[in-house]
């Protein structure tokens, strides 16, 4: 998926290092940015028709259908960056943007500076496809745990 990219500055005044991060239009509607928590990874999302989010969805429903579909949607996007395919079991993927030099949390892209652009992998699931209906809920549930 080719993706425009932009400025990102580290803020860790031991790094500050300078980096392209891709960034999505504000028209992307159910697509998403995932990076890996140690910042060398980006890779591209899109929820609309996907069975991993609507399994999710319904899992995080009937645990918290209490809560409005905003903070369920925010679950949801959460637990896909959890289950989504990894090398590391340590290094999952979140929608935040971390520096691949500190991995500390990035805050702000310049959105004026683009750099360019760049190829990003989907995320994938096949590690938890393979999963029985109730490995999958049993994960979730640690996911919800841990946000
Ligand atoms: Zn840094």
């Amino acid at each position: 998926m080719e993706i425009a990219t932009f400025k990102a500055k580290c803020k860790n005044t031991e790094c500050r290092h300078d980096f392209d991060a891709p960034l999505l239009s504000d028209f992307s509607y159910g697509e998403f940015l995932y990076g890996t928590i140690d910042g060398k990874e980006v890779r591209y999302y899109c929820s609309l028709d996907c069975e991993i989010w609507d399994f999710i969805d319904q899992t995080v429903s009937r645990y918290f259908g209490k809560k409005n579909r905003e903070e369920i949607g925010v679950m949801i996007q959460k637990t896909v960056g959890f289950v989504a395919d990894r090398q590391n079991t340590e290094i999952y993927f979140t929608q935040d943007i971390y520096c691949p030099q500190c991995c500390s949390k990035v805050r702000s892209i310049d959105t004026d500076d683009k750099t360019g652009r760049g190829n990003y992998a989907h995320l994938t699931f096949e590690e938890f496809r393979q999963l029985g209906e109730w490995e999958k809920e049993k994960l979730i549930d640690t996911c919800l745990r841990k946000i």
